[in-house]
C-alpha cells in the first residue's frame, strides 16, 4: 500500500508511525497482529460494525464502515484509561464479543414543574484495555514530538494550552475525513464528507477535520483545568535508541526516553548504528596491515535487508565491502610467504595454496587456518614438512566444510632455531548464489506466460534476482540451451530483441510404412497414420539422447503442425499464424565461482501467418 503522502518512510519505530499515520506500517503490524485479533479488539472497544466474516489489509487504511458514535465511544475507553463507562446493553441486544456498556444521551427528565421523572446516575464500568496498555497509546497520540516529520509540530491537533490526544483518517477513496480525540475531560469526533459519496479534493482528515475538531475542543475546554493523562503503575521508563528503538550503544548518536510496560522492556542493543573500520587512504575497510594512524572508526547506518531500496533512495551513507588492498604483507622475495591465494581473494572448495618457504636451515614448515582477523583458535592444514618450497604448493586446503566468511591463513617455518610466520586472509564461499527469473510479460498486467506478438513486440526484457552471501561476479542468460549474454552489473537484465524462424518442414505425407533410416549419428523415423479426414505425420530425428520432434496434422482445416527441439524450443502452426515457445534460463556465478541455475522460464511469442505461407 501506498502513504497517504505517495511516499515510504523506510523503517520507522511505530510511535512516530502512529503519530503520523503512516499508512505502510500500519498495514505491516496488521499483518503480523492479524485482522481477527484487530476486529475482535475493536468490537470490544465499542465498535458495532466490522461483522463481515473477513476482513483484508485495507481494514487499517479506512477501507471498512465504523460510525462516528463507535469511533468516539472507543477512544473513550482510551481516555478513561482502558475503562469503558456507560448503562448495560439491553439483554436482547446484546451480542457475543462485542461491547457490553452503550454510550449515555439521556441523563436527566424532569416535567414542568422541576420534579426529576428520571435521573442517570452512576455509570457501570468495565476494564477493555489494561490501563498501561491503554495509556501508551494515549501517550503516542499525544505526543506531539512523535508527529512533527508529517505534520508539523503546530498541527491542528495541538490544544494551546493542555496535553489533548488525537489520531486523524481518511478513507482510501478520500470520501471521508476524520478526527478523533480526547483530554482526560472530554472525547470528540468529528466527520467530514460529503453524503453523496463524491471525493472530496484530495483533502486528508487532518486538513478537513482537524481544525473543526480544534476549535471546538478549545472551545470546550476554556476555563477548565488542565489536566494531564494519569500514568497508571506497572510502566517503566528507558532510554532508548532513537532509530532502533533498541537500547543506545557507544555508537548510538540519539537517544530518546521510552515507556515500556513493565516486563516488556527491550534487551537488544542498537544494530542500527555500527562502527566499522575504514582505512583513511584507501577509504576500503582497514586490514591488520593498514597502519594505525590511517585506520579511523566510522560509524554507519545499517538497516535490515527490507529497507535496501530506501536506503540507497536515501543516499544514507554504507560502509564499503571491499578490504583494503593498498596495506598488505610484503611478499617480494620474502622466503616465508603465501604467494597465492590473494589477500581477501574468495576462494572454494580445495584451495591450493601457493608460497615460499625457504629460509636457510629449514627444519620445517606447517599451514594452519583459523576464522576471522585475528583468529581465537587455529586448525591445522595437513602435516608438517620438511622440504623447501620456492613458488610452489605448500598445501591443499579443502574448505568444503566450513561456513563462509573471513579466515586468516598461516605460513610458519622453523629456521635455524627460530620461528618466521606469513599470513594472509581470505574469502571462503562455497554458497551458490541464488536466483531468480522474473517471467517476462508483454504487459504489467498480463496473465503469465501471455504470449509477446511479433511486430508489436520488439524485444523481451529478461530479469533476475541473483544474491551471493559474500560477492557477486555476474550471471549468464541462455535462450534455448545457447548463450545470449552475460552481465556483472544489477541489477541483472538483459534484452532479447524478438526474431523467429519460421521453419516450414517439407512434411511427406505419402508413405505407406514406418521407416527408420540412419544418417551417421543421426536415426530418423517417420510414420504416417490416416483416419477418414486427416493424415497425421510423426517425424522424430534422434542425435544422442536428444530427440527433435514433428507432429503434424494435415486435414479438412488445412495444414497445421508442432515441432520441438530438445533445447525447450518449439514451434506451433497453425491455420492461423506462428506461436514460437522458448526457453530462458540464467546462471549467477559468486565472485568465488561458485554457480547455480535458475529454473527455466518459458516465453511465447506470436506472430501471424506470412502472405506467402
Ligand atoms: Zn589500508
Amino acid at each position: 500500500p501506498e502513504n497517504y503522502s505517495r511516499t515510504f518512510h523506510g523503517p520507522i519505530l511505530l510511535r512516530r508511525a502512529l503519530g503520523c499515520s503512516y499508512n505502510v506500517p500500519a498495514v505491516a503490524m496488521l499483518h503480523r497482529v492479524g485482522t481477527e485479533k484487530v476486529v475482535e479488539t475493536a468490537h470490544a472497544m465499542g465498535i458495532t460494525t466490522l461483522n463481515e466474516a473477513h476482513y483484508g489489509l485495507s481494514l487499517t487504511l479506512g477501507g471498512s464502515e465504523v460510525k462516528l458514535l463507535d469511533m468516539v465511544y472507543a477512544f473513550s475507553v482510551l481516555a478513561n484509561g482502558g475503562t469503558m463507562l456507560g448503562a448495560p446493553v439491553p439483554q436482547e441486544r446484546l451480542v457475543p464479543g462485542h461491547r457490553r456498556l452503550d454510550p449515555v444521551a439521556i441523563l436527566k427528565v424532569s416535567d414542568a414543574k422541576g420534579k426529576v421523572l428520571y435521573q442517570y446516575d452512576q455509570p457501570r464500568r468495565q476494564e477493555v484495555l489494561r490501563p498501561e496498555v491503554a495509556f501508551l497509546i494515549t501517550d503516542i497520540l499525544s505526543d506531539n514530538r512523535a508527529r512533527t516529520p508529517a505534520c508539523g509540530s503546530d498541527s491542528a491537533r495541538k490544544l494551546q494550552d493542555r496535553p489533548a490526544a488525537a489520531k486523524t483518517g481518511t478513507t482510501d477513496d478520500f470520501i471521508d475525513a476524520w478526527t478523533v480525540g480526547y483530554t482526560p475531560q472530554y472525547v470528540t469526533g468529528v466527520w467530514v464528507g460529503d453524503a453523496d459519496r463524491e471525493e472530496m479534493k484530495h483533502a486528508p482528515g487532518s486538513r478537513a477535520a482537524g481544525p473543526i475538531w480544534h476549535d471546538l475542543m478549545e472551545w470546550l475546554h476554556d476555563g477548565l483545568p488542565v489536566e494531564s493523562f494519569p500514568r497508571p503503575a506497572g510502566l517503566v521508563t528507558e532510554v532508548v535508541d532513537g532509530v532502533s528503538g533498541k537500547l543506545p550503544t557507544a555508537y548510538s548518536p540519539w537517544r530518546m526516553q521510552e515507556i515500556f510496560i513493565e516486563g516488556t522492556v527491550t534487551t537488544d542493543t542498537d544494530d542500527v548504528h555500527r562502527p566499522f573500520k575504514i582505512c583513511k587512504q584507501t577509504g576500503k575497510l582497514a586490514t591488520i596491515y593498514c597502519p594505525p594512524d590511517q585506520v579511523e572508526e566510522v560509524v554507519f547506518e545499517i538497516y535490515p535487508p527490507k529497507a535496501e531500496d530506501w536506503v540507497r533512495e536515501q543516499g544514507i551513507p554504507q560502509p564499503p565491502t571491499d578490504f583494503c588492498d593498498v596495506h598488505g604483507p610484503n611478499l617480494l622475495g620474502a622466503d616465508v610467504a603465501i604467494i597465492a591465494p590473494k589477500l581477501f581473494e574468495p576462494v572454494r572448495g580445495i584451495v591450493p595454496i601457493v608460497g615460499n618457504a625457504r629460509p636457510g636451515g629449514l627444519q620445517k614448515y606447517w599451514l594452519q587456518y583459523g576464522p576471522e582477523m585475528s583468529p581465537g583458535s587455529w586448525s591445522p592444514i595437513g602435516p608438517e614438512h620438511g622440504h623447501r618450497v620456492d613458488n610452489n604448493i605448500l598445501e591443499h586446503w579443502d574448505t568444503r566444510g566450513l561456513s563462509d566468511g573471513l579466515y586468516t591463513l598461516q605460513l610458519s617455518a622453523v629456521a635455524g632455531g627460530g620461528l618466521h610466520e606469513a599470513s594472509i586472509q581470505v574469502l571462503v564461499d562455497n554458497v551458490s548464489p541464488t536466483v531468480t527469473i522474473h517471467p517476462p510479460k508483454p504487459a504489467p498486467d498480463a496473465e503469465p506466460e501471455a504470449a509477446f506478438e511479433l511486430g508489436k513486440h520488439e524485444w523481451i526484457n529478461i530479469q533476475v534476482d541473483a544474491e551471493d552471501n559474500l560477492s557477486m561476479e555476474g550471471v549468464e542468460f541462455y535462450l534455448d540451451d545457447g548463450l545470449l549474454g552475460y552481465t556483472t552489473v544489477a541489477p541483472y537484465t538483459l534484452r532479447w530483441t524478438l526474431v523467429m524462424s519460421d521453419i516450414n518442414p517439407s512434411l511427406n505425407f505419402d508413405l505407406a510404412e514406418p521407416t527408420t533410416q540412419v544418417e551417421g549419428d543421426k536415426i530418423i523415423k517417420r510414420e504416417v497414420v490416416a483416419t477418414e479426414e486427416s493424415r497425421i505425420l510423426t517425424y522424430s530425428v534422434q542425435q544422442g539422447t536428444a530427440i527433435t520432434m514433428t507432429k503434424a496434422i494435415r486435414g479438412p482445416g488445412g495444414l497445421s503442425y508442432v515441432m520441438a527441439w530438445p533445447s525447450g524450443r518449439s514451434i506451433t502452426s497453425n491455420g492461423a499464424g506462428y506461436t514460437e515457445t522458448h526457453k530462458i534460463h540464467v546462471v549467477a556465478y559468486d565472485a568465488a565461482g561458485n554457480e547455480m541455475k535458475s529454473e527455466p522460464v518459458r516465453v511465447h511469442v506470436v506472430h501471424e501467418r506470412k502472405e506467402e505461407d
